[in-house]
């Protein structure tokens, strides 16, 4: 039988009068029989283990997107908490095992056609392209330096820097601001001649101004 429109109301207004109340009430009868509740919930899933493990998978086949969702919603804002913790992890664990991270990599090469590898990119791309940005740039600049490292960090320090100097991210060597997606990593002192990728030689420029300043210094560019 189906309860009618006006069985659900009174129901409904029930719950919303005595809701609390119940829910209470069975919290307390569980506290007061957990023991037999939980030796009977045990002795259930014994008997009826393939039932259990068959409407386990049913629900899981039915709500599959939506438990997905739900996952990696948890996961990243465990990621989110915890970044710095993993982040450590991983680069230590990456060390210790450089042959399994090889045999990883290989296996995905094997596993996956040039195509597919190549849609997997485009697609971290489109949703990361800020930092794949900074990436390009840090690696760009790593190959070409003589001296330190260039971390995302001190890029991301730059970029920072020059946000809260001018206001708005603004071209170093013409001053006029920068559209998102046209900025570019700009050396003081170009590599060819000073050759550094310390902080304090970078600054951020036009991706016109900085190739049109090619290697002169930003004095002889703006010509003092
Ligand atoms: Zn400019």
């Amino acid at each position: 039988m189906k309860a009618t429109q006006k069985q659900k109301e009174y129901a409904h207004q029930w719950y919303l009068m005595h809701g609390e109340e119940k829910l209470k009430k069975s919290k307390q009868y569980y506290w007061d029989n957990k023991k037999e509740i939980s030796e009977k919930g045990k002795g259930y899933r014994k008997e009826n283990r393939e039932k259990i493990k068959q409407r386990k998978a049913e629900y899981y086949l039915k709500n599959k997107e939506k438990i997905l969702l739900k996952q990696r919603a948890r996961s990243k804002e465990y990621y989110q908490q915890n970044k710095k913790k993993i982040n450590h992890r991983v680069a230590e664990y990456r060390k210790r095992n450089p042959e399994k991270c090889q045999r990883w990599h290989k296996n995905f090469h094997e596993k996956h056609s040039k195509e597919e590898r190549r849609e997997y990119a485009r697609n971290w791309y489109k949703k990361n392209s800020k930092r794949a940005k900074l990436y390009a740039c840090a690696y760009k600049s790593r190959k070409r330096s003589a001296d330190g490292e260039l971390i995302i960090q001190t890029i991301q320090r730059i970029y920072k820097d020059n946000v809260k100097r001018y206001g708005v991210l603004t071209c170093y060597l013409c001053r006029k601001p920068i559209i998102s997606g046209d900025s570019c990593l700009e050396h003081r002192i170009p590599l060819s001649r000073g050759r550094t990728n310390k902080k304090h030689n970078l600054v951020i420029a036009h991706r016109s101004c900085n190739s049109k300043k090619h290697s002169k210094t930003v004095g002889e560019f703006i010509g003092i």
